[in-house]
């Protein structure tokens, strides 16, 4: 074992549930429904009505009349007519339950999917990097994310039932009464005290589940890493992959004592409930109703079958009815997440300012810190002219990446302030500001689309956006005749298809560095951009940047001294502050931190030479 088995996992805050904000939830949910699928609503509600009155007709009236008949010899042909009658109505109240389930409900399904996963996408274009770096929002988001695709959809279904249930348990109430008031009166205290035990056992079976969340989230995440492809490599490695079985024990153990935890308060609660109503009802009412039927003779056959069927069906409807109410809980605390997303409100303000085109970047004392305490980017004061070549160097963690970051407004500045053309950029309206920048970071991902709409980040409309996406593969020299079998429309990766082509980590680079100069911004921002070159192709690449970026200007993060040489400027970073400045050179001579990463870099380039002679 390499880690520290961690035994317990920590119980989450609980969430509200009550109610009223179940009711509240529900009805923000219908809004959607009669946002996208009007008419759904109202067929949902037909669907219902007719199943309800269907249920209460066969179950109940029919019954009823089939043996008050019989008792009193009605003709055989009223007997058949009335049948023929309901035989009909059975065709008719199951071809509407067909076409409802199996066409109608499928085709609305995807509209919904497409309006709400559809605003879902937009508003998560819209959250802050930050929402990223908070595990709790991300996971909710996640689970938002998954779930907006039957969610509503499910909703709906048990809103069918639900409703079909109060109607049909209405009616039978009523017939009930009508038969036998005692009986009917019983039923409904039956019916009140079954629905507050469902409640009571509604409000533990959340909280049950509220704390599931935590472990199946956990569950989850080990699940993945032995599925997704990208862990594959490591989990053959080491011992990683003991371990994570064992984290999976652990976590099956929390499921098993919460479970555990939670049924001595739910076993007892059931044995209670049961006592209270349905052995109630088995028990007494039955008891009741036999005597009735013995000792007065005023009760027919008719009327005996009926009190025993409308009881027992209307325990059955009640207990569907909570069983409902549970579901709508469940949904409830779905839609809470997804409120939590439609209600987010960016920290990253757009201003209204359309941005022009680059002609300097300033800034003034700028502080950035991820959790508001420790500042990762410390009081830097730097100005890049038009045409500049600029280099960000310095250890790993040093806050190069963060401050790329802040200048392209994916995190706002603690303090100081960021100035584009002399003018803060939070009053740019951020996309266009964006737009102004081409850059390409050390974790960029490629799309499961095709090579000229992954460079092009759109789609290949003409002729021309094909020119555009060939030649910045050129300048990022990436080898288009080899590679490509399908020139420009090769499909990346194999996610849709095993037609796919995968590229090394090398070429994916130059994927990525070929969309900035597609891009044609006048500030290109490489982050490492050859880190995952070889020495050939990183020297092609820095001759691409020479040539064909002489009026642009250019900032890039990188190790390779190689690199930096060719830089107007350099920055040297240390713990978020600059701490050197000035052009290779400049730097060597200063005989600082700059010149010391320097000598060891090139130290280990002599010993690679003098080991292969
Ligand atoms: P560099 O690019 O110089 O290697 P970074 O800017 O990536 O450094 O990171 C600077 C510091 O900020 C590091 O200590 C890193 O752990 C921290 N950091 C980076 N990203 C985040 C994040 N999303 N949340 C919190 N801390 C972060």
């Amino acid at each position: 074992m390499i880690f520290k088995r961690s035994k317990k996992l920590n119980t989450p805050k609980k969430e509200k549930s009550n109610i009223f904000l179940t009711v509240k939830n529900t009805a923000f949910m219908f809004k959607y429904v009669f946002k996208y699928t009007p008419m759904f609503f109202w067929i949902t509600v037909f669907v219902a009505t007719t199943n309800a009155v269907w249920q209460v007709l066969s179950s109940i009236v029919y019954i009823k009349y089939i043996f008050d008949a019989i008792e009193t010899g009605k003709a055989f042909k009223e007997i058949a007519i009335v049948t023929g009658v309901f035989a009909l109505l059975i065709v008719v109240v199951n071809i509407l339950n067909k076409w409802f389930w199996n066409v109608y409900i499928y085709r609305i399904q995807l509209k919904l999917q497409e309006g709400m996963q559809g605003e879902l996408y937009m508003k998560a274009r819209s959250l802050d990097q930050s929402c990223y770096d908070n595990p709790e929002f991300y996971n909710d988001f996640v689970w938002a994310i998954r779930e907006s695709d039957g969610r509503v959809w499910s909703m709906m279904i048990d809103f069918e039932n639900f409703l079909a249930g109060i109607l049909s348990s209405v009616g039978v109430l009523s017939i009930l009464w009508s038969m036998d008031k005692l009986v009917a009166l019983i039923c409904c205290t039956v019916s009140v005290v079954n629905l507050l035990f469902g409640m009571l056992r509604n409000k533990i079976n959340y909280a049950k589940q509220q704390e599931n969340q935590k472990i199946i989230r956990k569950g989850d995440y080990i699940k993945r890493v032995f599925y997704l492809a990208e862990y594959a490599k490591e989990i053959r490695q080491g011992n990683i992959s003991e371990h994570l079985e064992e984290e999976y024990t652990a976590v099956l153990e929390s499921k098993v004592s919460l479970i555990k935890r939670f049924a001595k308060k739910i076993v007892p609660l059931n044995v209670v409930s049961s006592l209270l109503t349905n052995k109630l009802l088995e028990f007494g009412v039955m008891g009741y109703l036999v005597v009735q039927y013995v000792v007065n003779p005023n009760v027919s056959l008719g009327s005996f079958s009926v009190g025993v069927t409308a009881v027992f069906n209307l325990y059955d409807r009640l207990t569907s009815i909570t069983y409902f109410v549970t579901r709508f809980n469940e949904h409830s605390l779905y839609v809470e997440k997804f409120k939590k997303f439609l209600n987010y409100e960016p920290k990253v303000v757009s201003g209204i300012i359309p941005a022009n085109d680059f002609e300097s970047l300033e800034l003034v004392d700028v502080k950035f810190s991820y959790n508001g305490e420790d500042d990762v980017i410390d009081n830097v004061n730097l100005k890049i002219n038009k045409g500049e070549k600029i280099a960000f160097v310095g250890y790993n963690g040093a806050g190069k990446t963060t401050l790329i970051k802040v200048i392209m407004r994916l995190y706002d500045v603690t303090s100081g302030v960021v100035l584009y053309n002399g003018t803060d950029i939070k009053e740019y309206d951020l996309s266009s500001y964006r737009n102004k920048i081409g850059a390409v970071f050390q974790d960029h991902k490629l799309f499961a689309a095709t090579v000229a709409e992954n460079v092009l980040g759109d789609t290949v409309e003409n002729e021309s956006d094909y020119m555009t996406a060939k030649e910045a593969l050129e300048i990022a020299d990436f080898p288009i005749e080899q590679k490509l079998k399908n020139g420009l429309d090769t499909i990346l990766t194999k996610e849709y298809s095993k037609e796919g082509t995968e590229l090394s980590g090398g070429e994916q680079q130059k994927i990525a560095i070929a969309r900035v100069f597609a891009k044609k911004c006048d500030l290109m921002i490489l982050d490492e951009p050859s880190s995952a070159l070889d020495p050939i192709a990183e020297y092609k690449l820095n001759q691409a940047i020479t040539e064909k970026t002489k009026d642009k200007t250019v900032i890039f993060i990188s190790h390779r001294l190689s690199t930096t040489r060719m830089a107007d400027r350099i920055y040297m970073f240390d713990n978020g502050k600059i701490i050197e400045e000035g052009n290779h050179e400049e730097l060597i001579n200063k005989n600082g931190k700059y010149a010391e990463m320097f000598k060891i870099q090139a130290k280990k380039y002599e010993n690679e030479k003098a080991s292969k002679h």
